[in-house]
């Protein structure tokens, strides 16, 4: 199996040297060639298999230069132990129609672990098969919960180094916290006075910056990415919905996907792709809705005003996944893609074909929430099930109960209500806007007795280990310092 650039570059690569480079020349999304489909027989295996067993099927399709004793041990590093569930993805039946899948089990408490543990491992296996002998530096940009969960996933990892960068005021207390107080040899923090769209436009372009490249090459440094514009971020994403489909057994199963950079739920299109009992995608966002009017009208214009909300992951104008999935349906279509994405930069929008709308519409739904209603979400939810939703997750649970959908449909949980405390308390109960974010923990804790989970237990007496506050304009210089 090999991987193409969704731009175009004519250089095919293998999955190992993809996971290398994260980012091809071209700026395009690596992307493989074509999806693999699971068999009958393994289909009707997945109901008996672990969560494991799952990811050696679906990563053997896609790592193909990768032997299956390597990917095993990828697997049981990322995942022994690791998860406060040995299942990695649970699901919990919400009631007869509706179960939610959390992936909040891992040691960061957001959904991003489930592919950040395992992607140091890929990194480094494919570091070897690809025989490269520099070190690899991860640029991260991050709304919060990918920072922290590289962080975890790379500290001291040999041969490789990590540099986060997070809008200065644009994560939850909570998350910042975890990020500036995260130990480790090889791992750097800088907060960025801007958004996250300017923290993710400066990590592409420091990709693409060839000066810098060559300067970091002769220090014995190669750059890669470790958000889900690497595809071996969002190859681990993939099982949880294959797993989960057919768990469930219900025939087609509506999956609907709290969505921000659109990686995660891309992952169910593939996952759906494949062969897994998947009905419709239900993109659900926030009130940077620019992917649900992207999906009921084809225009994809993000020359709207940045909102910070209550669900700052999913604070994002430029869907970087996006461009996978339109090469995907456009049948590879790299030339579309190019001028498509040119647009985007040179204008601030475009227009998809009507074909290519058409077959969008087929596969994916779309629907937003208001911070409003986002917490109207949370109280709800509490109140009929005793369950404890954030406020991401929220927005889908509002989403899928505004489309008033009767088909079995998994709601893709992604954080633990105790990241976002602030939003999830004040939506279940009044109180003082100045209440210190960790006391509102132990205030949650004791109103709803959903314990807090480890991770986040005691971090406020966490040493702070990063400062480095950094402008837009000297981001490449800062960087080229750091590493
Ligand atoms: C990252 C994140 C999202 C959005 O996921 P995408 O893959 O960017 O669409 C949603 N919820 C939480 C809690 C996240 O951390």
């Amino acid at each position: 199996m090999f991987y193409t650039s969704t731009r175009g570059d004519n250089n095919k690569v293998t999955a190992a040297q993809a996971i290398v480079k994260g980012l091809a020349p071209d700026k395009g999304l690596y992307t493989p060639e074509s999806i693999p489909v699971l068999s009958q027989q393994e289909q009707s295996n997945i109901p008996n298999m672990s969560y494991k067993q799952v990811a050696n099927l679906v990563f053997s399709k896609f790592l193909t230069d990768f032997t299956n004793e390597q990917i095993d041990n990828c697997i049981n590093n990322a995942y022994d132990n690791t998860f406060d569930n040995d299942e990695v993805a649970p699901l919990y039946k919400l009631n007869e129609l509706t179960q939610i899948l959390e992936l909040w089990h891992g040691p960061t408490c957001a959904f991003k672990d489930v592919a950040l543990q395992i992607l140091p491992h890929f990194l480094t296996t494919a570091i070897d098969i690809t025989n490269e002998k520099n070190d690899i530096a991860i640029i991260v940009a991050t709304s919060g919960d990918t920072g922290k969960a590289a962080l975890e996933g790379f500290k001291d990892v040999k041969g490789t180094k990590i540099v986060v960068m997070y809008p200065n005021t644009g994560v939850s207390l909570i998350q910042k916290q975890q990020m500036i107080t995260q130990d480790g040899e090889n791992v750097h923090v800088i907060a960025i006075k801007g958004n996250f769209d300017d923290a993710q436009t400066a990590a592409k372009n420091i990709f693409t910056n060839t000066e810098l490249n060559e300067k970091l090459l002769q220090n014995h440094t190669k750059l890669s990415s470790a958000n889900s514009i690497n595809w071996g971020r969002l190859l681990p994403q993939i099982v949880y919905y294959v797993k989960s489909s057919f768990d469930i057994a219900q025939g087609d199963i509506d999956y609907v996907v709290p969505t921000g950079n659109f990686g995660n739920i891309l992952a169910g299109y593939y996952a759906k792709m494949m062969g897994a009992p998947i009905g419709k995608l239900i993109c659900a966002s926030n009130s940077n809705n620019v992917l649900t009017d992207f999906i009921k009208t084809g225009v994809y214009d993000k020359r709207r005003e940045f909102l910070k909300t209550l669900s700052p992951s999913m604070d994002i104008l430029i869907s970087s996944n996006l461009e996978r999935l339109l090469y995907e349906i456009s049948g590879h279509d790299s030339t579309l893609i190019n001028s498509l994405m040119t647009e985007l930069d040179t204008n601030g929008y475009y227009e998809l074909p009507a074909t290519l709308k058409e077959k969008m519409q087929q596969l994916f739904v779309a629907e937003c929430a208001s911070d409003i209603e986002t917490q109207q979400a949370i109280a709800q939810c509490f109140n009929k099930y005793n369950y404890l939703l954030d406020t991401h997750t929220a927005v889908a649970y509002y989403v899928l109960e505004k489309l008033n959908n009767n088909n079995p449909t998994v709601i893709v949980s992604t954080a633990s209500a105790y990241k976002f405390p602030t939003g999830v308390y004040t939506a279940l109960k009044d109180c003082h806007p100045t209440v210190d974010e960790y006391q509102l923990l132990k205030d949650l804790e004791s109103l709803t007795n959903c314990e807090i989970p480890k991770p986040i237990q005691n971090l406020e007496q966490k040493a702070v280990l990063h400062t480095l506050l950094c402008d837009k304009t000297d981001i490449d210089a800062t960087i080229t310092k750091l590493i």
